[in-house]
């Protein structure tokens, strides 16, 4: 007589869920697999993310490199991304037919440039494997008896399975949590990643709409720094620059309940000598102009305008009549613009939760708990957050992948 077939069930409709059902309905087609859901819609943050068009994964497709893309996470993830990475995403999205296409910072979204395609493919991939999905159906309780799950279900409904799949999501309270602590395990405690800043500074807020390929910021005291493109808005700072610096300093900079001097430089190239030496040939080579008219690239004019005035240097000043100690005054205010962060607020188009089930109580080959046998992990629940760019996607297939594969054959 053959076994009867293994019962699996995973918590939560949303990427690492679909994708770890549809894998495990691929490597063992007999296995009975139903997706809980507790919200009226499947994958409700893939129809939002990327501003609607998912941005899947990114173009990076080296597993060390990508690793380095995790704030949180960054070790844990080599292993994993050793047998599944960014470029078997796109293989994987490709061969059932959705193409991807990659733009020029390196994310990846689908030609449709909707997020109803990625939706639409995992949907299909999920009831052609015969995965049973059911809708507002929240597991509430999990208690592990023998070797099997004793689960209730938020209608009440009590049923039983052979393997517990905990996809739920970031655990943005740790009420959210709950089902992973009562199996014994501890979660990281959970702070928002991925965030834009609120500065007050009138002449800032005045530029919105103003942005730079490359600018570096730094927070003084911390290690936080970052490179990257900058964003003015009619709150304050926004862009990858800052998405990065919230993701890398999310919980220090919750610690400082969001209240920091950050320092801009404007012109990261240059340093304090060089820069002295291109406003002398500005001074030379137009004595007659008006400072805050001649602006040194790649920064425009509005921002130039605005730097001058900010660093204490007149409307009427030319550049033969800068003084000594305006021109030091001009130059730290490129270099070392500084500004008092207020608050946060959490970015539109992507944001994450810094937090979760600690990572040492699980097993990466497997995503097994090491704490409580036949309970698995995927996606964001886990304390791995990644920054912007895709990588958040790509850790939610890439977990999502292995304890698929691991959930028919442990
Ligand atoms: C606005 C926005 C845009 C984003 N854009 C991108 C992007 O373009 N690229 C990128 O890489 N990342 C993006 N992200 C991050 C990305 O969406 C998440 O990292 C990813 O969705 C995590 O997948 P997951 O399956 O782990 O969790 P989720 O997608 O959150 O899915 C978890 C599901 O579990 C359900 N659930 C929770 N508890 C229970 C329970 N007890 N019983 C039953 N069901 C339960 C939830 O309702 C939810 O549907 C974005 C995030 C946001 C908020």
């Amino acid at each position: 007589m053959s076994a009867p077939p293994r019962r699996i069930v995973v918590v939560g409709g949303g990427a690492a869920g679909f994708f770890a059902a549809i894998t495990c309905a691929a490597s063992a087609p007999g296995s009975e697999i139903t997706i809980f859901e507790k919200g009226p819609q499947f994958l409700s943050k893939v129809r939002i993310s990327g501003g609607g068009r998912c941005n899947v994964t990114h173009s990076c497709f080296d597993a060390r490199e990508l690793t380095k893309r995790f704030p949180r996470g960054e070790r844990a993830l080599i292993a994993p991304f050793h047998r599944f990475q960014a470029s078997d995403t796109v293989a994987w999205f490709e061969s059932r037919g959705v193409k991807l296409k990659t733009e020029e910072d390196g994310r990846l979204f689908p030609t449709t440039n909707s997020s109803q395609t990625i939706i639409d493919c995992l949907l299909g991939e999920a009831r052609a494997a015969r995965v049973k999905l059911l809708l507002n159906r929240g597991v509430e309780h999990a208690v592990r008896s023998g070797n099997e799950f004793e689960l209730t279900l938020s209608n009440g409904e009590k049923l039983t399975c052979d393997r517990l799949l905990l996809a739920i999501g970031g655990c943005r309270t740790p009420a959210l949590g709950q089902l992973a602590v009562s199996l014994g395990h501890t979660l990281e405690s959970p702070v928002p990643s991925l965030f834009t800043f609120h500065i007050e500074t009138d002449w800032l807020r005045a530029l919105a709409g103003v942005s730079l390929e490359s600018v570096e910021i730094s927070v003084p005291g911390t290690g936080l720094r970052e490179r990257h493109a900058l964003l003015m808005t009619h709150w304050g700072l926004s862009g990858p620059a800052i998405l990065r610096l919230s993701a890398w300093g999310a919980r220090e900079l919750h610690e400082r309940d969001y209240r920091f001097t950050l320092h801009v430089n404007w012109l990261p190239h240059l340093n304090a000598e060089n820069l002295a030496i291109t406003l002398q040939s500005f001074r030379n080579s137009h004595p007659a102009k008006l400072v805050v008219n001649t602006p040194m690239n790649p920064l425009s004019t509005r921002l130039w305008e605005a730097l001058v005035l900010a660093s204490g240097i007149a409307r009427d000043t030319r550049w033969s009549a800068m003084s000594r100690a305006e021109q030091h005054s001009l130059i730290g205010q490129l270099l070392r613009s500084e500004f008092q962060v207020t608050g946060k607020s959490l970015n539109k188009d992507e944001f994450v939760t810094c937090g979760g089930v600690r990572l040492k109580e699980v097993n990466f080959k497997t995503m097994e708990s090491r704490i409580c046998p036949g309970l698995y992990f995927a996606g964001e629940v886990l304390d791995i957050d990644g920054i912007t760019g895709g990588f958040n996607f790509l850790a939610a297939w890439t977990t999502g992948w292995i304890a698929g594969h691991a959930m028919t054959t442990e």
